[in-house]
């Protein structure tokens, strides 16, 4: 059995549904298909994720959000209206939608929740009742029936261990299960999402809870490329990587498969492909949990912005008991998690995400700083990026760090930090935001230039 999901742009249109209809008649393993809400159809075109959180925000600020709520209304409409689908389901989404706009209004982040999990809710039932009114045996079928459990934290929910048990029965459903992605229930039945994306997070629970051979993510990228194609001119395609090797990727740019998507399938063993709505046919990436890499020890690098870092020095640092501990703590007060900590004996840098921070609060860890740790200097700096070389075959291959060093001298790029992690599946530098671009494609050129299509 199979577990495929579809993206935003491969459910985007009627068009785009039409092709998954096929892609689903194609292989009748293909049995559970999980469901994002629709997408953009051309890159001005606005997601109805992004339409469902002004509308709640309307609602909320305003009190009056008949536009907005039009404005989610119509784009299923004109989707129904071109697969010929009867103008019954357009009013059961009106119905729905009108009715959400009406609950937990004295709790914003519950009703900007059920108003975000209804974009992928509805296309589920959109899709289903598509199938079936081309003769193919489907049925939509809701997370709360099938006991997808979910952690109580709006916008950022994780599925519970129960979740697993709960889903395995979908195994059992005659004919093809269409399920909506990004959102599931927490134990006392409130409706939770997923963070942003998370509709891959989904399809990956459900492959996992039915033991699935196969997840297939389909996305509108023939694979994964080995860097970003809007920054180096036709990156080559990676025909298989470790699960490690996608997490270290997804952690730092690649958007094409949801970092806490892999977990799932990877605790379960299931090989995720990555394929394309548009070409169905092309082999696409494969995720598994080894592969032979000793002809590419890099199989793709990363970038990302968005970073910052809180740097505190203080004689004797190596010798203080609990100073690292006490910081960290500084920062956990705040709410900011850290994403890398390089040392030296009196000195640490705490690398973070920069949306974390406020002015306040930088305030506040910088007094903290000096008056509880007693630290000879503190400072928070901005506009950092993280570039990332990822490879299983890097840990046992020499001069690979002198290699990526030397390129990222040549476009005179100053390293501020260095991080091979105790996995070494991943060489991180960090950088300044701005020769990001120079960086990325000196080290394509540096990695790549002679290699063909990875293995
Ligand atoms: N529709 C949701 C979003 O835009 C989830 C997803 O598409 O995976 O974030």
């Amino acid at each position: 059995m199979k577990v495929c999901k579809f993206g935003g742009t491969s459910v985007a249109s009627a068009e785009q549904i039409k092709k998954v209809a096929s892609i689903i008649q194609a292989d009748p393993k293909r049995k559970i298909v999980v469901v994002s809400a629709p997408g953009k159809r051309f890159d001005e075109d606005i997601k109805v994720t992004d339409l469902l959180i002004d509308l709640a925000a309307a609602s909320l600020n305003k009190n009056e959000a008949e536009a907005e709520l039009q404005a989610v209304v119509q784009r299923y409409g004109d989707i129904a209206k071109e697969l010929d689908l009867n103008e019954e389901i357009v009013q059961v989404i009106e119905k729905d939608l009108r009715e959400r706009l009406t609950l937990n209004l004295n709790q914003p982040e519950l009703f900007v929740d059920q108003l975000k999990a209804s974009g992928e809710d509805n296309n589920a039932k959109l899709i289903a009742a598509y199938f079936s009114s081309i003769g193919l045996e489907a049925e939509y079928v809701s997370p709360k029936e099938a006991g997808l459990l979910v952690s109580d934290e709006p916008g950022r929910a994780r599925a519970l261990p129960e979740a697993y048990e709960n889903l395995n029965s979908l195994r059992d459903r005659k004919g093809v299960v269409v399920f909506p992605g990004f959102f599931g229930y927490s134990k006392d039945g409130v409706m939770m999402t997923f963070a942003r994306g998370g509709s891959d997070i989904t399809g990956s629970i459900l492959a996992a809870a039915i033991h699935a051979e196969l997840y297939e993510n389909f996305t509108d990228v023939d694979s994964v490329f080995a860097a970003n194609p809007r920054v180096v001119n036709n990156p080559v395609e990676i025909k298989r990587m470790t699960y490690r090797e996608m997490r270290e990727l997804s952690y730092a740019g690649f958007s094409v498969f949801h970092d806490e998507a892999l977990m799932p399938a990877f605790q379960y063993s299931v090989p995720v492909c990555i394929k394309n709505t548009n070409n169905p046919s092309a082999p696409g990436t494969m995720i598994v949990a080894e592969r032979e890499y000793s002809k590419s020890p890099v199989i793709g690098i990363a970038a990302d912005g968005g970073f910052s870092t809180i740097y505190v020095s203080k004689y004797l640092m190596n010798r203080e008991l609990g100073f690292g501990r006490r910081l960290l703590q500084i920062l956990e007060d705040e709410e900011i998690s850290y994403e890398h900590t390089p040392s030296g004996i009196d000195d640490l840098s705490v690398i973070v995400r920069s949306h974390q921070l406020t002015p306040e609060k930088e305030a506040r860890i910088i007094s903290r700083c000096r008056e509880e740790l007693k630290v000879d200097d503190v400072y928070i700096e901005h506009d950092f990026a993280m570039v990332v070389l990822v490879g299983e075959g890097m840990h046992n291959t020499l001069g690979l760090s002198a290699r990526a060093t030397t390129a990222i001298s040549r476009v005179g790029a100053n390293i501020e930090m260095i991080n091979q992690g105790s996995s070494e599946v991943s060489l991180v530098f960090g950088i300044h935001e701005k020769d990001t671009n120079n960086v990325l494609k000196e080290l394509y050129n540096e990695f790549f230039s002679t290699t063909a299509v990875l293995q």
